[in-house]
C-alpha cells in the first residue's frame, strides 16, 4: 500500500523536549526517491545530542532516528534495484553529491564534502525543498543511492543498530586487515565494550584477532568472553597494564565523553600499533609524541563508514552471527526508551518498533524485553 501523504511521527518540537506524536507531510515522492514503511529504528546517542541541539544545527520539529530499517512500499521512476516489500535500511547517511571521486570510484561517500545526514538537512530536488527526516517515524521517503537492502538471515530489529553502531566498529577493524575481513594473527584491544563496543569486540573476534577487552574493571568480564573475546585486561591494574605494553597491533576505543588520559593505552601498542577512535571524549587529548616516535605507533579517529561499507559490515554479520544485544519499545514509547539510553542503563542498544500506524498494532505482542 502506497505511503498516505500525511504521516505519524515521534518528534522533540522544541529543543531539550520530549518526543511526542507528531503527524508530518512526507515529500513528493522524486524521481530517485524511496519511499521506505519504517518498521523499526534503532537509537543511537546522537538523537540525544540532537535532540538537546548540543551542536547547535538541529532544526525543530525534530524527528530522531538513523537506524532505519523498513519496506519498500514505493519508489521514483529512475530508482533500479528495489522492489516492493524489499526489507531494506538506511542509516546516518542521507545523501552525497555522487559526482565527486569519493562518492564514485572510491565508495567513500561517508566522506564526500556534500555529504547530508539523515534528519540534519534541508535540500532541495525536482520537486522543490525538503528536510530529510528520521526513523523516529511511520515512514521516511528519502534518495535510493544511500538505502540498502538487509541480507538474508538478519533479525530486522538487530539489523538496524549494525546501520550506525555496526558500521562504526567495523570499518576501522576491516580497514585495518587490508579489507580482507581476516585479522588473524593480530592482537585487537577493545576499549569499552558498551553499545559500540560490543559489536567491536565480535566484529574483531569473527575476523579471527586475538580480541582483548580493556575496561576499568572486571564486571563485564564474562559478557567479554561471551562476546568472543580471548582476554580481558583491566585498565586501572597498573600491573596488567605494564604486562601487556607492547603487546597490542590496534586498539580501538569505543567510549565517548569524559576525559581520557591516552599514554596507558599508547604503551600497550606493539611498535607500528595504532590506537583508533570511534568516540570522542570530552576534553582534548593531551599528548607526548615521544610516546609515540621511536615505535612508530600512530593514533587515529574515524566517523560513520560509507554506504559501500555498510553493505560490506551487514554482508559480514549475516555471514559471522554478529548481531547487537537490543532491548525493544513501541515508536510510541520512544521516550522511555531515550530515557534509559541516556541514563546508560540500557543494554546495550534500543530498538524502536513501529506502531504508530494502526495495521502494526498486530505487532504489538510481544514488547519489552
Ligand atoms: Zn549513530
Ligand atoms: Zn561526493
Amino acid at each position: 500500500m502506497a505511503a498516505p501523504p500525511n504521516v505519524p511521527a515521534m518528534a522533540a518540537m522544541e529543543a531539550g523536549e520530549k518526543v511526542s506524536v507528531w503527524n508530518y507531510d512526507l515529500k513528493p515522492e522524486g524521481e530517485n526517491d524511496v519511499t521506505i514503511k519504517i518498521t523499526k529504528c534503532g537509537i543511537c546517542a546522537t538523537d540525544i545530542h540532537m535532540i538537546n541541539n548540543a551542536w547547535g544545527f538541529s532544526v525543530y520539529p525534530l524527528i530522531p532516528g538513523h537506524e532505519i530499517v523498513g519496506e519498500v512500499v514505493s519508489y521514483g521512476s529512475k530508482v533500479s534495484g528495489f522492489q516492493k516489500g524489499d526489507l531494506v535500511g538506511l542509516g546516518c547517511l542521507a545523501q552525497s553529491c555522487e559526482k565527486c571521486p569519493k562518492c564514485t570510484t572510491q565508495q567513500r561517500d561517508n566522506l564526500c564534502p556534500e555529504l547530508k545526514f539523515t534528519y540534519f538537512h534541508t535540500v532541495v530536488d525536482e520537486t522543490g525543498e525538503f528536510q530529510h527526516r528520521g526513523g523516529f517515524a511511520s515512514y521516511i521517503r528519502t534518495p535510493a543511492s544511500k538505502v540498502l537492502k538487509i541480507p538474508e538471515g538478519l533479525d530486522p530489529a538487530e539489523a538496524a543498530p549494525l546501520l550506525c553502531a555496526g558500521v562504526t566498529t567495523f570499518t576501522p577493524l576491516n580497514e585495518f586487515s587490508g579489507n580482507t575481513g581476516s585479522l588473524k594473527g593480530k592482537k585487537v584491544g577493545v576499549i569499552g565494550p558498551g553499545g559500540l563496543g560490543h559489536l567491536a569486540v565480535q566484529f574483531a573476534a569473527k575476523m579471527g584477532a586475538e580480541t582483548v577487552v580493556i575496561a576499568r574493571n572486571e564486571a563485564k568480564k564474562d559478557f567479554a568472553f561471551q562476546l568472543g573475546a580471548t582476554g580481558f585486561l583491566v585498565s586501572e591494574s597498573k600491573d596488567d597494564m605494564e604486562a601487556a605494553a607492547r603487546s597490542f597491533d590496534f586498539i580501538i576505543s569505543c567510549i565517548s565523553g569524559g576525559e581520557l588520559d591516552v599514554h596507558p593505552y599508547i604503551n600497550l601498542l606493539a611498535p607500528y600499533g595504532t590506537l583508533h577512535f570511534v568516540g570522542i571524549p570530552d576534553k582534548p587529548l593531551t599528548l607526548d609524541l615521544m610516546t609515540m616516535m621511536f615505535t612508530r605507533r600512530s593514533i587515529s579517529c574515524s566517523p560513520v563508514g560509507s554506504t559501500q561499507q555498510c553493505r560490506d559490515m551487514l554482508e559480514f554479520a549475516a555471514k559471522h552471527g554478529v548481531k547487537p544485544i537490543i532491548e525493544r519499545f513501541p515508536h510510541s514509547k520512544a521516550e522511555e526508551a531515550l530515557e534509559k539510553v541516556r541514563s546508560g542503563k540500557i543494554r546495550f542498544r534500543a530498538v524502536l518498533e513501529n506502531d504508530l500506524l494502526s495495521d502494526a498494532h498486530a505487532e504489538k505482542s510481544g514488547y519489552g524485553q
